[in-house]
Order: C-alpha cells, then sequence, then structure tokens
C-alpha cells in the first residue's frame, strides 16, 4: 500500500485554479524515500503542501495516508498518524531556548489534560523526564544538542532549519514534509543539512520536500514531481524531469 496517495486533489482561490486536479504517489519504500516537488513560482506547491499537512482544506480530490482519507483531519492528528509538517521558528518560538522549543512540540501530554489534578504529579514528572530524552536523542541527529539552552533566535539559518526538523522528529514522523528547507541556509550549512535528511531517511523518515535550489534536489531526491500552473507536469528522476523540454519551457515561463 503506498505510504500517501493524492488523488484528483484541487484548491481554487476565486477564480484561480491553484491546485488544479493533483495525483501524486508516495510509494512508502522501507528504508525511507526523499521526494522532490519543483516548480516555478506559483506553480501551486506550497497550496498542495498545505492541503497535504491539514492546513488547508481541499475544493475537491482525496488525500490517503496508508490507504486511510486523511483529508478533513486537523495537524495533530495527522502528526499522531506519523505525517508532520515542519515550520519556520516563529517570533515567539525564538525567545524560548532550543530544548524548550522541542518540549512544546510534542504531542499532548498528560499534564496538559489532567493538569488541575494533583495526584497526577508524578506521572507528569515521568512524562517530562522522558520527553527531556526524547528531545536530547533528536538534538543529538541533527547535531543542535550542545546548543540545547541557546535562544532559538541566536541560532544561524542553518541551524534554524535543523531546529524545525528535531521539532518534527518529537512527534516520531513516519512522512515529514518540508517547504524549502535550504532557503536562507549558507552553502557550508547546506551540506549538514543535506547529511542529517539523508540520515534520518535511511532510519526510515519518508520525506516530501518543495526547494527552489536544483543542487539541493539533486543531491536529495531518489524521484521528483514538476508541478506548474496547478498540475503534475511530469515525474521521475532528478535527470528525467529536468531533462523535460517540457519543465524548462515551464521554468522559463514560455509555455506552462
Ligand atoms: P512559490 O514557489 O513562489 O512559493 P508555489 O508553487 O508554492 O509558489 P503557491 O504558493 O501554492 O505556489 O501559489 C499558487 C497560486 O495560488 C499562486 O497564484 C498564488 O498567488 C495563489 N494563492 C496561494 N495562496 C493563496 C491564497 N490564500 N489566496 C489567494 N490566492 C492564493
Amino acid at each position: 500500500m503506498p505510504l500517501l496517495q493524492v488523488l484528483g486533489l484541487q484548491k481554487a482561490y476565486g477564480g484561480l485554479q491553484a491546485v488544479a486536479g493533483v495525483d501524486l504517489d508516495l510509494p512508502g519504500v522501507p528504508g525511507g524515500q526523499i521526494t522532490g516537488l519543483i516548480g516555478p513560482n506559483g506553480a501551486g506547491k506550497t497550496t498542495l503542501l498545505n492541503i497535504i499537512s491539514g492546513v488547508e482544506r481541499a475544493s475537491a480530490g482525496r488525500v490517503l495516508l496508508q490507504g486511510h482519507d486523511i483529508g478533513a483531519l486537523p495537524q495533530h492528528r495527522l502528526a499522531a498518524r506519523g505525517l508532520v509538517r515542519t515550520f519556520q521558528i516563529s517570533r515567539d518560538l525564538g525567545q524560548l531556548t532550543v530544548l524548550e522549543n522541542l518540549l512544546l512540540a510534542r504531542p499532548r501530554q498528560t499534564g496538559e489534560k489532567l493538569l488541575k489534578l494533583f495526584a497526577h504529579g508524578r506521572l507528569v514528572r515521568q512524562e517530562e523526564e522522558a520527553a527531556i530524552e526524547t528531545a536530547r536523542a533528536a538534538l543529538l541527529k541533527v547535531n543542535l544538542w550542545q546548543l540545547a539552552d541557546a535562544p532559538a533566535a541566536t541560532l544561524s539559518g542553518g541551524q534554524k532549519k535543523l531546529l524545525e526538523l528535531s521539532r518534527a522528529l518529537m512527534l516520531k514522523p513516519r512522512l515529514v514534509l518540508l517547504d524549502e528547507p535550504a532557503a536562507g541556509v549558507a552553502p557550508a550549512m547546506e551540506e549538514i543539512l543535506i547529511d542529517t535528511i539523508r540520515g534520518l531517511a535511511a532510519e526510515g523518515v519518508d520525506f516530501l520536500i518543495i526547494e527552489h535550489d536544483l543542487d539541493v534536489v539533486a543531491a536529495l531526491c531518489e524521484h521528483v514531481y514538476v508541478m506548474a500552473a496547478g498540475k503534475i507536469l511530469t515525474q521521475g528522476s532528478f535527470a528525467q524531469v529536468t531533462g523535460d523540454s517540457r519543465v524548462v519551457e515551464a521554468y522559463l515561463g514560455l509555455k506552462p
């Protein structure tokens, strides 16, 4: 069964069809696959990612995760099923330390539900300890543990991307959606980011990545979908899609 299936997805904003009937499949092979989603500005990539990740509702079509329709589920329910999207560290989160950012990213805890029930204090403490251990493991995976006590706002662009990734890891994801992971990342950090994503994929996490930097796509993605004018133009290996004249035309704005 495919990990993710997008079937006939559409999203209209007034008269504009931002997503105009998209089909997309992630096979969910053991070992984790990294799939790229590329295309010129305004192609509909972010809108598609927003719908898959529960940020927006589709006008028509279906999204299936491991065979189950997830089209109407909010983000926390999707996270519970293993589908997580990363978000930029907001100004508020920037005030918190790296470790605090991770602790806030975890799923709802007993403590939140039962905080008023003093009898559960011990259970809450145990959960806190377990959460700190999970956060430590996540930060070690992205090599940020040494910055656990640093305010998130003081991190470099690349370190912030690693923090976003580690926040996603707190939810123990099966599939992570990334919107432009390499944007604002210095070249030296780009390699670290690529290695980190590859390492996570090798451990069994699948990725669907929107990325404008085609060198990053070439380095990371085994399979690439190309979108233009709300539709999937073509798919295949990076070499196949970039060798397709329709893709070149779409990027040059000659013909969608
Ligand atoms: P980019 O690479 O520039 O981020 P994209 O491929 O992600 O582009 P989208 O951001 O999905 O494209 O936008 C697709 C189209 O939908 C664009 O024409 C955009 O202006 C329009 N659009 C996106 N969000 C909205 C919205 N909330 N309201 C109205 N129009 C929107």
